[in-house]
């Protein structure tokens, strides 16, 4: 993949932004129109690694693993089966639609089922952890920062779910990183991103928890305002689960006076737009 920096990075202005501090997007959700988004980076050495072996793999009704997955599965010709969440219900997900008119074989299993996350009925096939959280997806998101000239920021900010993408982050460099928390109560989030480190005591990242908006896919209409605003602002759309959230968080950390005067800000948009297809119309204005 190759990118030119316009495209990638975009510097953005909005009120909230005070005068001394800059701030940039960099655009993972542009990379690649289905792959979008910290996923690609998180299956690129997964898929080398199952070396043309089916690949099995698991998710929720509208995991964007799950459609990266199929979506890159398609794109090398691999099998791939997705484990989901739940019965089968009578109308699927635009995600699972989606995975599904890709190639991706679904099997849906009850929710105590899926807690195991039992393979073994593909005794064959390589297993990717659902969200890609293992080491070679925080190798791959390790790549994330030298996809453009990122050199000049200050500080990394990214949406945090398994902190898979945190931990590749921090690998790549010695600026702080600053992980805002989708999940409620994610109290084993640090020791699970610690442990994906070269560097366990590397200590320039950071988890902030206090910008769930009630937990994991919760809404609330302060979040869709944020991304509203933020939008008519930049022209720059986010997704309800994760960097909608990092984008409000950053500017009540603002508000907070969070980060110091002269700081030069970098946000990740780790892509999920896909996921805002199941909200009722009208609720974003993108
Ligand atoms: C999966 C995902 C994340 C979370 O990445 P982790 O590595 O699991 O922390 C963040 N943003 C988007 C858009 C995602 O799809």
């Amino acid at each position: 993949m190759r990118f030119s920096t316009e495209e990638i990075l975009q510097p953005f202005h909005t009120t909230w932004l005070p005068a001394d501090i800059q701030a940039a997007t960099l655009r993972l959700d542009r990379i690649h129109p289905v792959v979008s988004g910290n996923k690609w980076f998180k299956l690129k050495y997964n898929l080398e690694a199952a070396a043309g072996r089916p690949v099995v793999t698991f998710g929720g009704a509208y995991s964007n693993h799950i459609i990266a997955t199929a979506a890159a599965c398609e794109m090398r010709g691999i099998p791939c089966t997705g484990i989901i969440r739940g019965e089968k219900p009578a109308v699927l997900s635009h995600t699972l639609q989606r995975a599904a008119s890709l190639g991706m074989e679904l099997v849906f299993v009850s929710r105590e089922a899926y807690r195991l996350k039992d393979a073994s009925a593909f005794p064959d096939a390589y297993m990717i952890p659902e969200g890609g959280h293992n080491a070679l997806g925080a190798k791959g998101c390790g790549e994330i920062l030298s996809l453009a000239d990122t050199m000049g920021f200050s500080h990394i900010i990214c949406a945090v779910g398994t902190g898979t993408m945190l931990a590749g982050l921090v690998n790549a460099t010695e600026r702080p990183v600053t992980g805002i928390s989708v999940l409620k109560n994610a109290t084993s989030l640090y020791e699970e991103t610690q442990a994906l480190l070269t560097s366990p005591e590397t200590s320039n990242w950071t988890i902030l928890h206090q910008f769930h908006e009630g937990g994991y896919g919760k809404t609330s209409p302060r979040l869709f305002a944020a991304m509203n605003d933020f939008y008519r602002q930049t022209g720059i759309p986010t997704d309800q689960v994760y960097t909608g959230k990092m984008v409000s968080a950053v500017q009540q950390l603002l508000e907070q006076s969070y980060f110091p005067p002269n700081s030069r800000l970098l946000l990740i948009h780790s892509g999920g737009l896909q996921g805002n297809d199941s909200l009722p119309p009208g609720v974003l204005c993108f």
